[in-house]
């Protein structure tokens, strides 16, 4: 068990319905601690590098539409093998087979609006809390 930082993003969709206190309260009630926190208004070409990967796909013009049409919430989440539990409190990205007391079953219905964003891997969460905060201290506060 080794202490982790992971990224995360409360979607545009999800914070014009006033559940962004409702998602972080989520992920502090187990035990996860808010390292950054900030509302921005996402652009396009930041979102379209995060989701670079997915460029191909037949969904990603809808996907980056969505992330870009209000402000979203960027969070650094810290604690015990925080990237999987954040995953795991996410639940599965399509939002229909999430199950209820998931973050995206609770909350979510109809792709690409899944409320939250979180990093899937080590890897990417280094890469996403740069990409999405810079370079700092402790890679980002
Ligand atoms: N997405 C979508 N349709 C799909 C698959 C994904 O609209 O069939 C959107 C959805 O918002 C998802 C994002 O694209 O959160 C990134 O997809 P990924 O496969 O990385 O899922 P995640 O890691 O968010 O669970
Ligand atoms: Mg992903």
């Amino acid at each position: 068990m080794a202490v982790e930082r992971t990224f995360i993003i409360v979607k545009p969709e999800a914070v014009r319905r006033g559940l962004v206190g409702r998602v972080l309260a989520r992920l502090e009630g187990r035990g996860l601690r808010l390292v950054a926190l900030e509302v921005r208004q996402l652009t396009r070409p930041l979102v379209e590098e995060h989701y670079a990967h997915l460029k191909e796909k037949p969904f990603f013009p809808g996907l980056v539409d969505s992330m870009v049409e209000s402000p979203a919430v960027l969070g650094i989440v810290e604690g015990p093998d925080a990237i999987e539990v954040v995953r795991r409190l996410a639940g599965p990205t399509n939002p229909v087979e999430a199950p209820p007391g998931t973050i995206r079953g609770d909350w979510g219905l109809e792709l690409p609006h899944n409320v939250i964003h979180a990093s899937d891997s080590p890897a990417s969460a280094q890469r996403e809390i740069q990409l999405f905060f810079g370079p700092g201290p402790g890679a980002g506060r």
